[in-house]
Formats: C-alpha cells, structure tokens, sequence
C-alpha cells in the first residue's frame, strides 16, 4: 500500500480526544473536498510503498498501543488494510479508523470514525470533473450502515459519526443522512468544525456548539488544529 506518514501524537478530534496514538497515514483517497486538511494524500498523493509488515514494524516502534490508521482514504486499500488491522488485534492493539465511509471491507477495529462528507466539500470551483465524481460517492448508507450493525454486533467495537460544517444550513443535510440510517444513536454524532487554523475553528465554535446543544449532537474539537495548524507530523 501508499502511505504518506507516520507519527505519534494525541487524537485531536472525535471521542477519543486526548488519547495519546500512533496515526499512521495511508496516501490516495477515492474523493476530493475542495477542503482537505491533508491534500499531500488526495489532490496530490505521496506515494511510499511499504508492505504490511513493514507498516507493523513501523507502528509497534513506538511502543503506544493505541493506532489510528487514517488518510487519505484507508478502505481504498482493502485487501492490506484486512492484513494489517488483523496483524494489530492479534498484537493487542486498540485500532481506530479513519474512514469518509464510502468503501466496505470487512477489518478488525475497535473504533469506526466515520466522516461521510457534507456537500459543502464538493470541488465545483476546483475541478469540475472531480467535483462529479465526489458528489456522487460522497456518502454511501448501505456502507455506513454496514461499519454501524458491526458495532451492534459486538459491543467492545464502538462508531462514530463525525461531520464536518461549513454553516449551520447543512443541519438539514446531516439530519437527512441521519434519516437514512437504519440505526444510530446521537451519543456517537459529532459535529466538528471545519477549518485549518486555530482562527477558523473558533469563528464557528460558539454557534456549533449551540446546535449541537439544541440537537442532542456531540461537539467535537479540533485539538491538534488548535495546538499545531497544518504543521505535520504531530
Ligand atoms: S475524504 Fe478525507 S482525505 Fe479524502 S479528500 Fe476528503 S478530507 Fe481529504
């Protein structure tokens, strides 16, 4: 598989903030947002090929059993993606996934972080070709559904459903997804802010977390934005 980074920091978003972790960066993603924080895996993809083994050796250096294998996409490589999370649950890991939850892959994980994308993060003025392509794949409720029931299934997994707002008119767009759902429960849906620096998050936290309030959502932060911009690495 592609991978673009890996790096020990503390998980910035969603309800494991706070939680020291591995992230281990895989490259290349299957959508566009006209806003992605790590472009280097999307619009121009960093390509280190390094094979399963390789990224478990590269992990357990270390020494912290808490992954997060995020992207770019992490579902676009299936197959490695099987091999390595059964190679962490074997080891002892607790596994966190990334994922905009557009592509299914039976995996072994403890956390399914899901982001399904809002249409705020169409690419119209970007790429029009790309923008096609990313507002018809950009949410998928059959695959959402299925990481859900895994949960249901097996109550030591948990899930998360985090959306990215733009303004608070995508209430009804996150409402309708929602809708869609064959289960779900509020507790695990959070609303995060988009933006890439500590300025642009606070400009919309007061009013985001006045929705959630009003709403019965999560509010999640982003800790590592705050702390560190764009700066990689951490
Ligand atoms: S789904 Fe994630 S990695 Fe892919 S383009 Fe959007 S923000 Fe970037």
């Amino acid at each position: 598989m592609k991978m673009s980074e890996i790096f020990y920091s503390i998980q910035g978003e969603g309800i494991k903030t706070g939680l020291p972790s591995v992230f281990f960066r895989v490259s290349h993603c299957n959508l566009r947002c006209h806003w992605c924080d790590t472009p280097y895996t999307s619009w121009k993809p960093e390509n280190k090929e390094v094979t399963v083994e390789q990224a478990v050796n590269m992990i357990e250096e270390y020494g912290c059993k808490n992954v997060v294998i995020t992207g770019g996409e992490p579902f676009v490589w299936k197959k490695e993606l099987r091999f390595l999370c059964d190679q962490l649950w074997y080891d002892g890991y607790h596994i966190t996934i990334e994922t905009n939850a557009t592509i299914f892959e039976e995996v072994e994980f403890d956390l399914m972080s899901m982001s399904p994308k809002l249409e705020s993060s169409t690419p119209y003025d970007r790429d029009p070709k790309w923008a096609k392509k990313h507002d018809r794949e950009r949410v998928k409720i059959d695959v959402i559904d299925e990481f859900i029931s895994r949960c249901t299934h097996n109550n030591l997994r948990d899930y998360q459903l985090k959306f990215v707002v733009v303004d608070g008119s995508e209430l009804e767009e996150i409402q309708d997804i929602l809708g869609s759902l064959r289960q779900y429960s509020n507790r695990n849906v959070l609303l995060m802010p988009e933006g890439r620096t500590a300025k642009e998050v606070e400009d919309k936290q007061l009013w985001l977390v006045e929705l959630c309030m009003a709403h019965g959502f999560r509010y999640s932060d982003r800790l590592h934005t705050r702390l560190w911009g764009t700066k990689r690495g951490v």
